[in-house]
């Protein structure tokens, strides 16, 4: 557990020094906003999705601490390419992860470099953070335009 705790902590000051995929996406068939009140968290998340479901593209947009940067940008490597389908798969399984106990081991089958966000687990007050990404990818894929909100 010390390795992904040094892992976590090296990836989050990584991914929110230099964000990836951190740019409006102007061909965009998706977008939500995201705001967590709790931190002052704000992002915008854009997708295109192809006819056959599959997710070409993710990018985001916005101001926030370095756990929901960094989660964000992780999210959108990992989701690039992938169906609908998965992309639900995924966030249910990294929204039980990060909510899961401390004490527990955690479940990090299939998730690769997301496995870091275990670590998140010892901040309950920072989950938020770092699940607000992929709450607003949520709205985005449901609904055009919506706002997601982690209350
Ligand atoms: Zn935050």
């Amino acid at each position: 557990m010390d390795d992904l705790r040094e892992l976590y902590q090296d990836t989050i000051l990584d991914h929110n020094r230099k964000p990836r995929n951190f740019r409006v996406l102007a061909d965009a068939s998706h977008e939500a906003d995201g705001r967590n009140p709790l931190c002052g968290d704000e992002l915008t998340l854009f997708a295109r999705v192809n006819d056959a479901g599959c997710v070409e593209e993710v990018t985001f947009q916005g101001i926030g601490c370095a756990i929901s940067k960094a989660s964000a940008s992780l999210m959108t490597e990992f989701l690039k390419g992938k169906t609908l389908g998965e992309v639900q798969h995924d966030f249910d399984r990294f929204h039980r992860l990060v909510t899961s106990l401390p004490s527990d081991a955690p479940n990090i089958d299939g998730l690769g470099k997301l496995a870091v966000f275990a670590g998140v687990r010892e901040f309950p007050m920072r989950v938020k953070c770092a699940t607000l990404a992929w709450h607003a990818l949520r709205a985005a894929l449901d609904d055009e335009g919506k706002i997601a909100k982690t209350e």
